[in-house]
């Protein structure tokens, strides 16, 4: 997607050869007519498949996630990271150790959001070690759902997240690969 790749060029700043930071256009303030592009992009890419929800985890993932389930014209849940300690019985919990925050946090989404009826998309922002999908994969399975694919905006090809999910046999749309952040550069990969 020439638009976003040429933003992330405008906007993101490397914080390290591992990290980007895209809080002008991610994950703190969202330009609403870029996200939109991307959430057709997404339906685009995955409208033949009968996608019946969109599912992501909060914050960073909802904004496309929303105008992917827009304009695909079905709900979308997020899943809520879990500030309690006591167990749900009405929900499915996965721990999921935190890319950027050096944590581990627990996210949890409702049963009564997923069921195994649905056919399920999975939108996020960015996949690094593709913890926080591996986390959605094992709720979605849990609930007997069928994940249909996963939608990436941005994609470190650099690391193993994307890949590992694909051998496993899932299909992921990126919108943006980066395949390198050394030497103070954003090498894209072309797709
Ligand atoms: P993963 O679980 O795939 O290792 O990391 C995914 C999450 O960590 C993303 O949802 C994103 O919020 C955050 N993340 C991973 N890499 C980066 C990065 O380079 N920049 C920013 N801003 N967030 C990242």
């Amino acid at each position: 997607m020439e638009l976003l790749k040429q933003r992330i060029i405008e906007e993101g700043t490397i914080l390290s050869d591992q990290v980007l930071n895209l809080d002008g256009l991610l994950n703190h303030q969202v330009d609403p007519q870029l996200t939109m592009e991307m959430g057709k992009e997404f339906a685009a890419r995955f409208r033949e498949s009968g996608i019946t929800r969109v599912v992501t985890v909060e914050s960073s993932g909802i904004a496309v996630g929303f105008a992917t389930a827009y304009e695909l014209g079905v709900p979308l849940v997020f899943a809520r990271r879990k500030k309690t300690l006591l167990a749900d019985p009405d929900a499915y919990c996965e721990r999921v150790p935190s890319f950027t925050k050096g944590i581990v946090t627990d996210i949890m989404l409702s049963k009564r959001y997923l069921s195994s009826e649905d056919r399920v998309l999975f939108i996020d922002d960015i996949i690094a070690n593709g913890d926080a999908a591996k986390g959605l994969i094992k709720i979605i399975e849990r609930s007997g759902a069928e994940l249909i694919g996963l939608g990436i905006v941005i994609e470190k090809s650099f690391q193993a997240g994307a890949r590992t999910i694909r051998e496993q046999g899932f299909r992921v749309e990126s919108l943006v690969k980066i395949a390198s952040l050394t030497d103070g550069t954003i090498t894209f990969l072309e797709i």
